[in-house]
């Protein structure tokens, strides 16, 4: 197996834990819901699907931040209950390969390209996004709902 050139970024558990601790504190922002199908609800954490009947927290996360052309805000899901934040970062996560949209950004969070996975290998979109000098990062998203699902940077 070829080394890879990418290094996948999980949520940060700060983030994760923060949602969880603004849940407790009855944040309007923040809604709990029960996974009820195997495949809909991706953890931004532990970048693996919600099992059914597994509480989910709901809540907006700036993925690109404040005070840029394309800020952005949108949904994700983190678990409820505490989860190991990824940790194979060297790989691209399993349950994550269909569905995606890769866009990249330069360092001043402009999108300067995007691509869908449309039956290639998603390792091989990210390489090439990362190929491009211009490119800082590469945020995954969902190709139906358009939500942030984890970050890509070069290894
Ligand atoms: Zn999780």
């Amino acid at each position: 197996m070829k080394t890879s050139t990418f290094r996948i970024v999980p949520l940060p558990t700060e983030v994760a834990e923060r949602a969880r601790r603004a849940v407790k504190a009855g944040a309007a922002d923040h809604a709990v819901v029960i996974a009820d199908s195997p495949t809909s609800y991706p953890c931004r954490h532990c970048l693996r699907f919600a099992r059914p009947g597994e509480r989910m927290i709901l809540f907006p996360y700036a993925a690109i931040p404040p005070g840029h052309a394309y800020s952005e805000s949108g949904p994700i899901f983190v678990h409820a209950d505490a989860c190991e934040r990824y940790s194979a970062t060297r790989e691209y996560p399993h349950e994550l390969r269909n569905g995606r949209a890769f866009r990249a950004y330069n360092a001043r969070y402009d999108m300067i390209d995007a691509e869908v996975a449309n039956g290639s290998e998603p390792e091989a979109i990210v390489e090439k996004l990362l190929q491009n000098p211009e490119t800082t990062f590469v945020d995954a998203r969902s190709v139906t709902r358009g939500c942030f699902t984890f970050r890509v940077q070069r290894a």
